[in-house]
């Protein structure tokens, strides 16, 4: 899932500042699992926003709301209400979401209040971990369920640096060498033979970086 980060409050305040009736927006999906972005974090986020202190004068009116996806244009369409006077949405989705809004409801401001920060696994409750980093050719297949990319400090592709200590990795001690984990799963599986394989260099053109990738289904809003 998306993990994602409450904003620096200050930041938050300097982002509203000019704003007079503000739609707090949370978003029912990933942000709400990883406990940043879903109408209990919206409300709590309105409470702080509504202290005085933070304002030279009056506060903004402030509302409150949450949609099961920002990022499905829609779903916000056809469900999401904006209330006569509203100037601006403050966000709490991820990127994905607020971008989805801000074109469903141009020109109002949709402001981010969340980082966005990862593609992240749930290893324990209240903690989350970078686990993909949607390269868009996906080789766990070969790194025994470990992507070498996200996990590995480095994102090397054929095997480890050498400087892992310990099994730590040498650019943070606190975090486990990717490909030691890859090379004893892979062992405890018998497919050490798979470190040996040649494999074609990689096609990067999945990968990102040419302009946003998208992804057409057919038979799903699309004609066969
Ligand atoms: S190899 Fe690519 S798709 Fe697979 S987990 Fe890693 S980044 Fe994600
Ligand atoms: S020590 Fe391991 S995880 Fe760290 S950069 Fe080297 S190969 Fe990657």
């Amino acid at each position: 899932m998306i993990v994602g980060d409450l904003k620096p409050i200050d930041e938050i305040i300097s982002m509203i500042a000019g704003y007079r009736k503000i739609l707090v927006l949370g978003c029912g999906s990933c942000v709400t699992v990883c406990l940043s972005g879903g109408e209990r974090e919206a409300r709590q986020l309105v409470r702080e926003l509504s202290h005085p202190m933070h304002y030279v004068g009056d506060p903004p009116e402030f509302s409150v709301g949450s949609i099961l996806r920002q990022c499905e244009q829609d779903l916000v369409v056809s469900y999401q209400k904006i209330e006569p006077g509203v100037d601006a949405v403050l966000s709490l989705a991820c990127g994905a979401g607020v971008q989805t809004m801000a074109d469903a409801f141009e020109p109002l401001p949709i402001l981010p209040a969340i980082n966005t920060t990862f593609f992240g696994a749930s290893l324990k409750p209240g903690t989350w971990s970078e686990v993909c980093r949607g390269c868009g050719d996906c080789v766990l297949s070969h790194t025994a369920g470990i992507c070498p990319i996200a996990r590995c400090a480095k994102s090397l592709f054929n095997g480890p640096c050498g400087g892992s200590q310990n099994g730590a990795c040498e650019v943070d001690p606190n975090i486990p060498c990717a490909w030691m984990m890859i090379y004893y799963r892979l062992k405890m599986q018998n497919k050490l033979h798979l470190l040996d394989e040649l494999r074609p260099p990689r096609d990067w053109r999945n990968g990102g970086g040419a302009g946003p990738r998208s992804r057409i289904r057919t038979g799903v809003g699309n004609p066969q």
